[in-house]
């Protein structure tokens, strides 16, 4: 049996919460399907710096539960573990597919983030789990005291970089150019650690181990010459690509995979609206999602009024 909402919510992180609050708050009523844990990509990393008004950081996980219980407080329900597979659109009215059943709505706000890209090297996803990880807050603890390898030069590599090398005994950046992308002020924390290294020009090609990640083999991207570093552990953090699979041909994309849309954050299908880092747009970040997920919402209480 299907259930009814005006509005479904895609997506549990900083632009669904907001879109949520923002809902909520001007009387639409909205359900948020999070096929995880409530808090988005946040949950998986250790600490902000640098959104608004906490001058000290914030622990991001306690962002996102003050999110959260914000949303909760102006009645947002939210079903968490609960995936969207498929939407459908017939006559204004949509179907969202959420786990085993089904809820119709008039809008939809899609906000379902992004996803890390795989290096798609020998013994990546063989040691998944076993060495190979995309999570240093989730899984470093497993490499105290241990030799691990970051994959990448942007800002979650070497932010993540900067976690482990609070626990493992050596941190490896292993990047394919020789200048970093990561912003100013984290390069210059992670050079001046003394447990990382930076391995410039050097790009993966395999993992390397029997039962758990033994080593990584390199190659030089200017002369080509191969090399091998022994570690324990493998953080992969080369990109990352957008979760809109469930949207099937009801939005446009770019090259790349992210979705297109308007300046009030609508696609290209009236009713349907995306916020936050699966959009096409130039900073991904928690302030801009909290931006796009207050946007969207009142574009599309603005659409919902003018249609009642
Ligand atoms: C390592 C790392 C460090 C970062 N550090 C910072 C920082 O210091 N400051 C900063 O501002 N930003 C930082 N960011 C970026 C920031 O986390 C993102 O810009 C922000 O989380 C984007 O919010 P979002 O709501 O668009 O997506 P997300 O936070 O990714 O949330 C999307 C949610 O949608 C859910 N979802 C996906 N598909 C489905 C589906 N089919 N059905 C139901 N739910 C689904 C996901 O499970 C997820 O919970 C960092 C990112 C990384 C990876």
């Amino acid at each position: 049996m299907s259930e009814f909402h005006e509005v479904v919510v895609i997506g549990g992180g900083p632009a669904g919460l907001t879109a949520g609050i923002y809902l909520m708050r001007a009387g639409i009523d909205a359900i948020l399907v999070e096929q995880g844990v409530v808090g988005g990509t946040p949950m998986k990393y250790e600490h902000v710096e640098n959104y608004p008004g906490f001058p000290e950081g914030i622990a991001s996980r306690e962002l996102m539960e003050r999110m959260t219980s914000q949303a909760k407080r102006f009645g947002l329900v939210i079903k968490d573990f609960c995936q969207v597979s498929g939407i459908t659109v017939q006559a204004g009215r949509f179907t969202t597919q959420a786990g085993e059943g089904s809820i119709e709505s008039l809008g939809v706000i899609a906000a379902a983030g992004t996803q890390s890209v795989p290096i798609n090297i020998p013994g990546e996803a063989e040691f998944m789990g076993r060495g190979v990880s995309n999570c240093a807050t989730c899984d470093g603890m497993f490499f105290r005291n241990l030799d691990v390898a970051v994959i990448g030069g942007g800002d979650a590599a070497i932010q993540e970089g900067l976690t482990l090398a609070n626990l493992a005994r050596k941190v490896y950046v292993v990047h394919r150019r020789e200048t970093l992308r990561a912003q100013k002020i984290i390069q210059d924390r992670a050079f001046k650690h003394p447990k990382m290294e930076f391995l410039w020009n050097k790009a993966p090609i395999e993992i390397v181990g029997k039962e758990q990640v033994e080593s990584i083999k390199l190659r030089d991207t200017k002369t080509g010459q191969a090399s091998q570093i022994k570690v324990d552990g493998v953080f992969v953090y080369v990109g990352s690509r957008p979760n809109t699979s469930f949207l099937g041909d009801l939005v446009d994309k770019d090259e790349a995979g992210f979705i297109r849309t308007d300046e009030d954050l609508l696609t290209r299908t009236k009713g349907l609206y995306v916020a936050g880092d699966a959009r096409r747009k130039s900073l991904r970040q928690i302030s801009t999602a909290v931006g796009d997920g207050a946007l969207a919402a009142v574009s599309l209480e603005r659409y919902i009024l003018e249609t009642k």
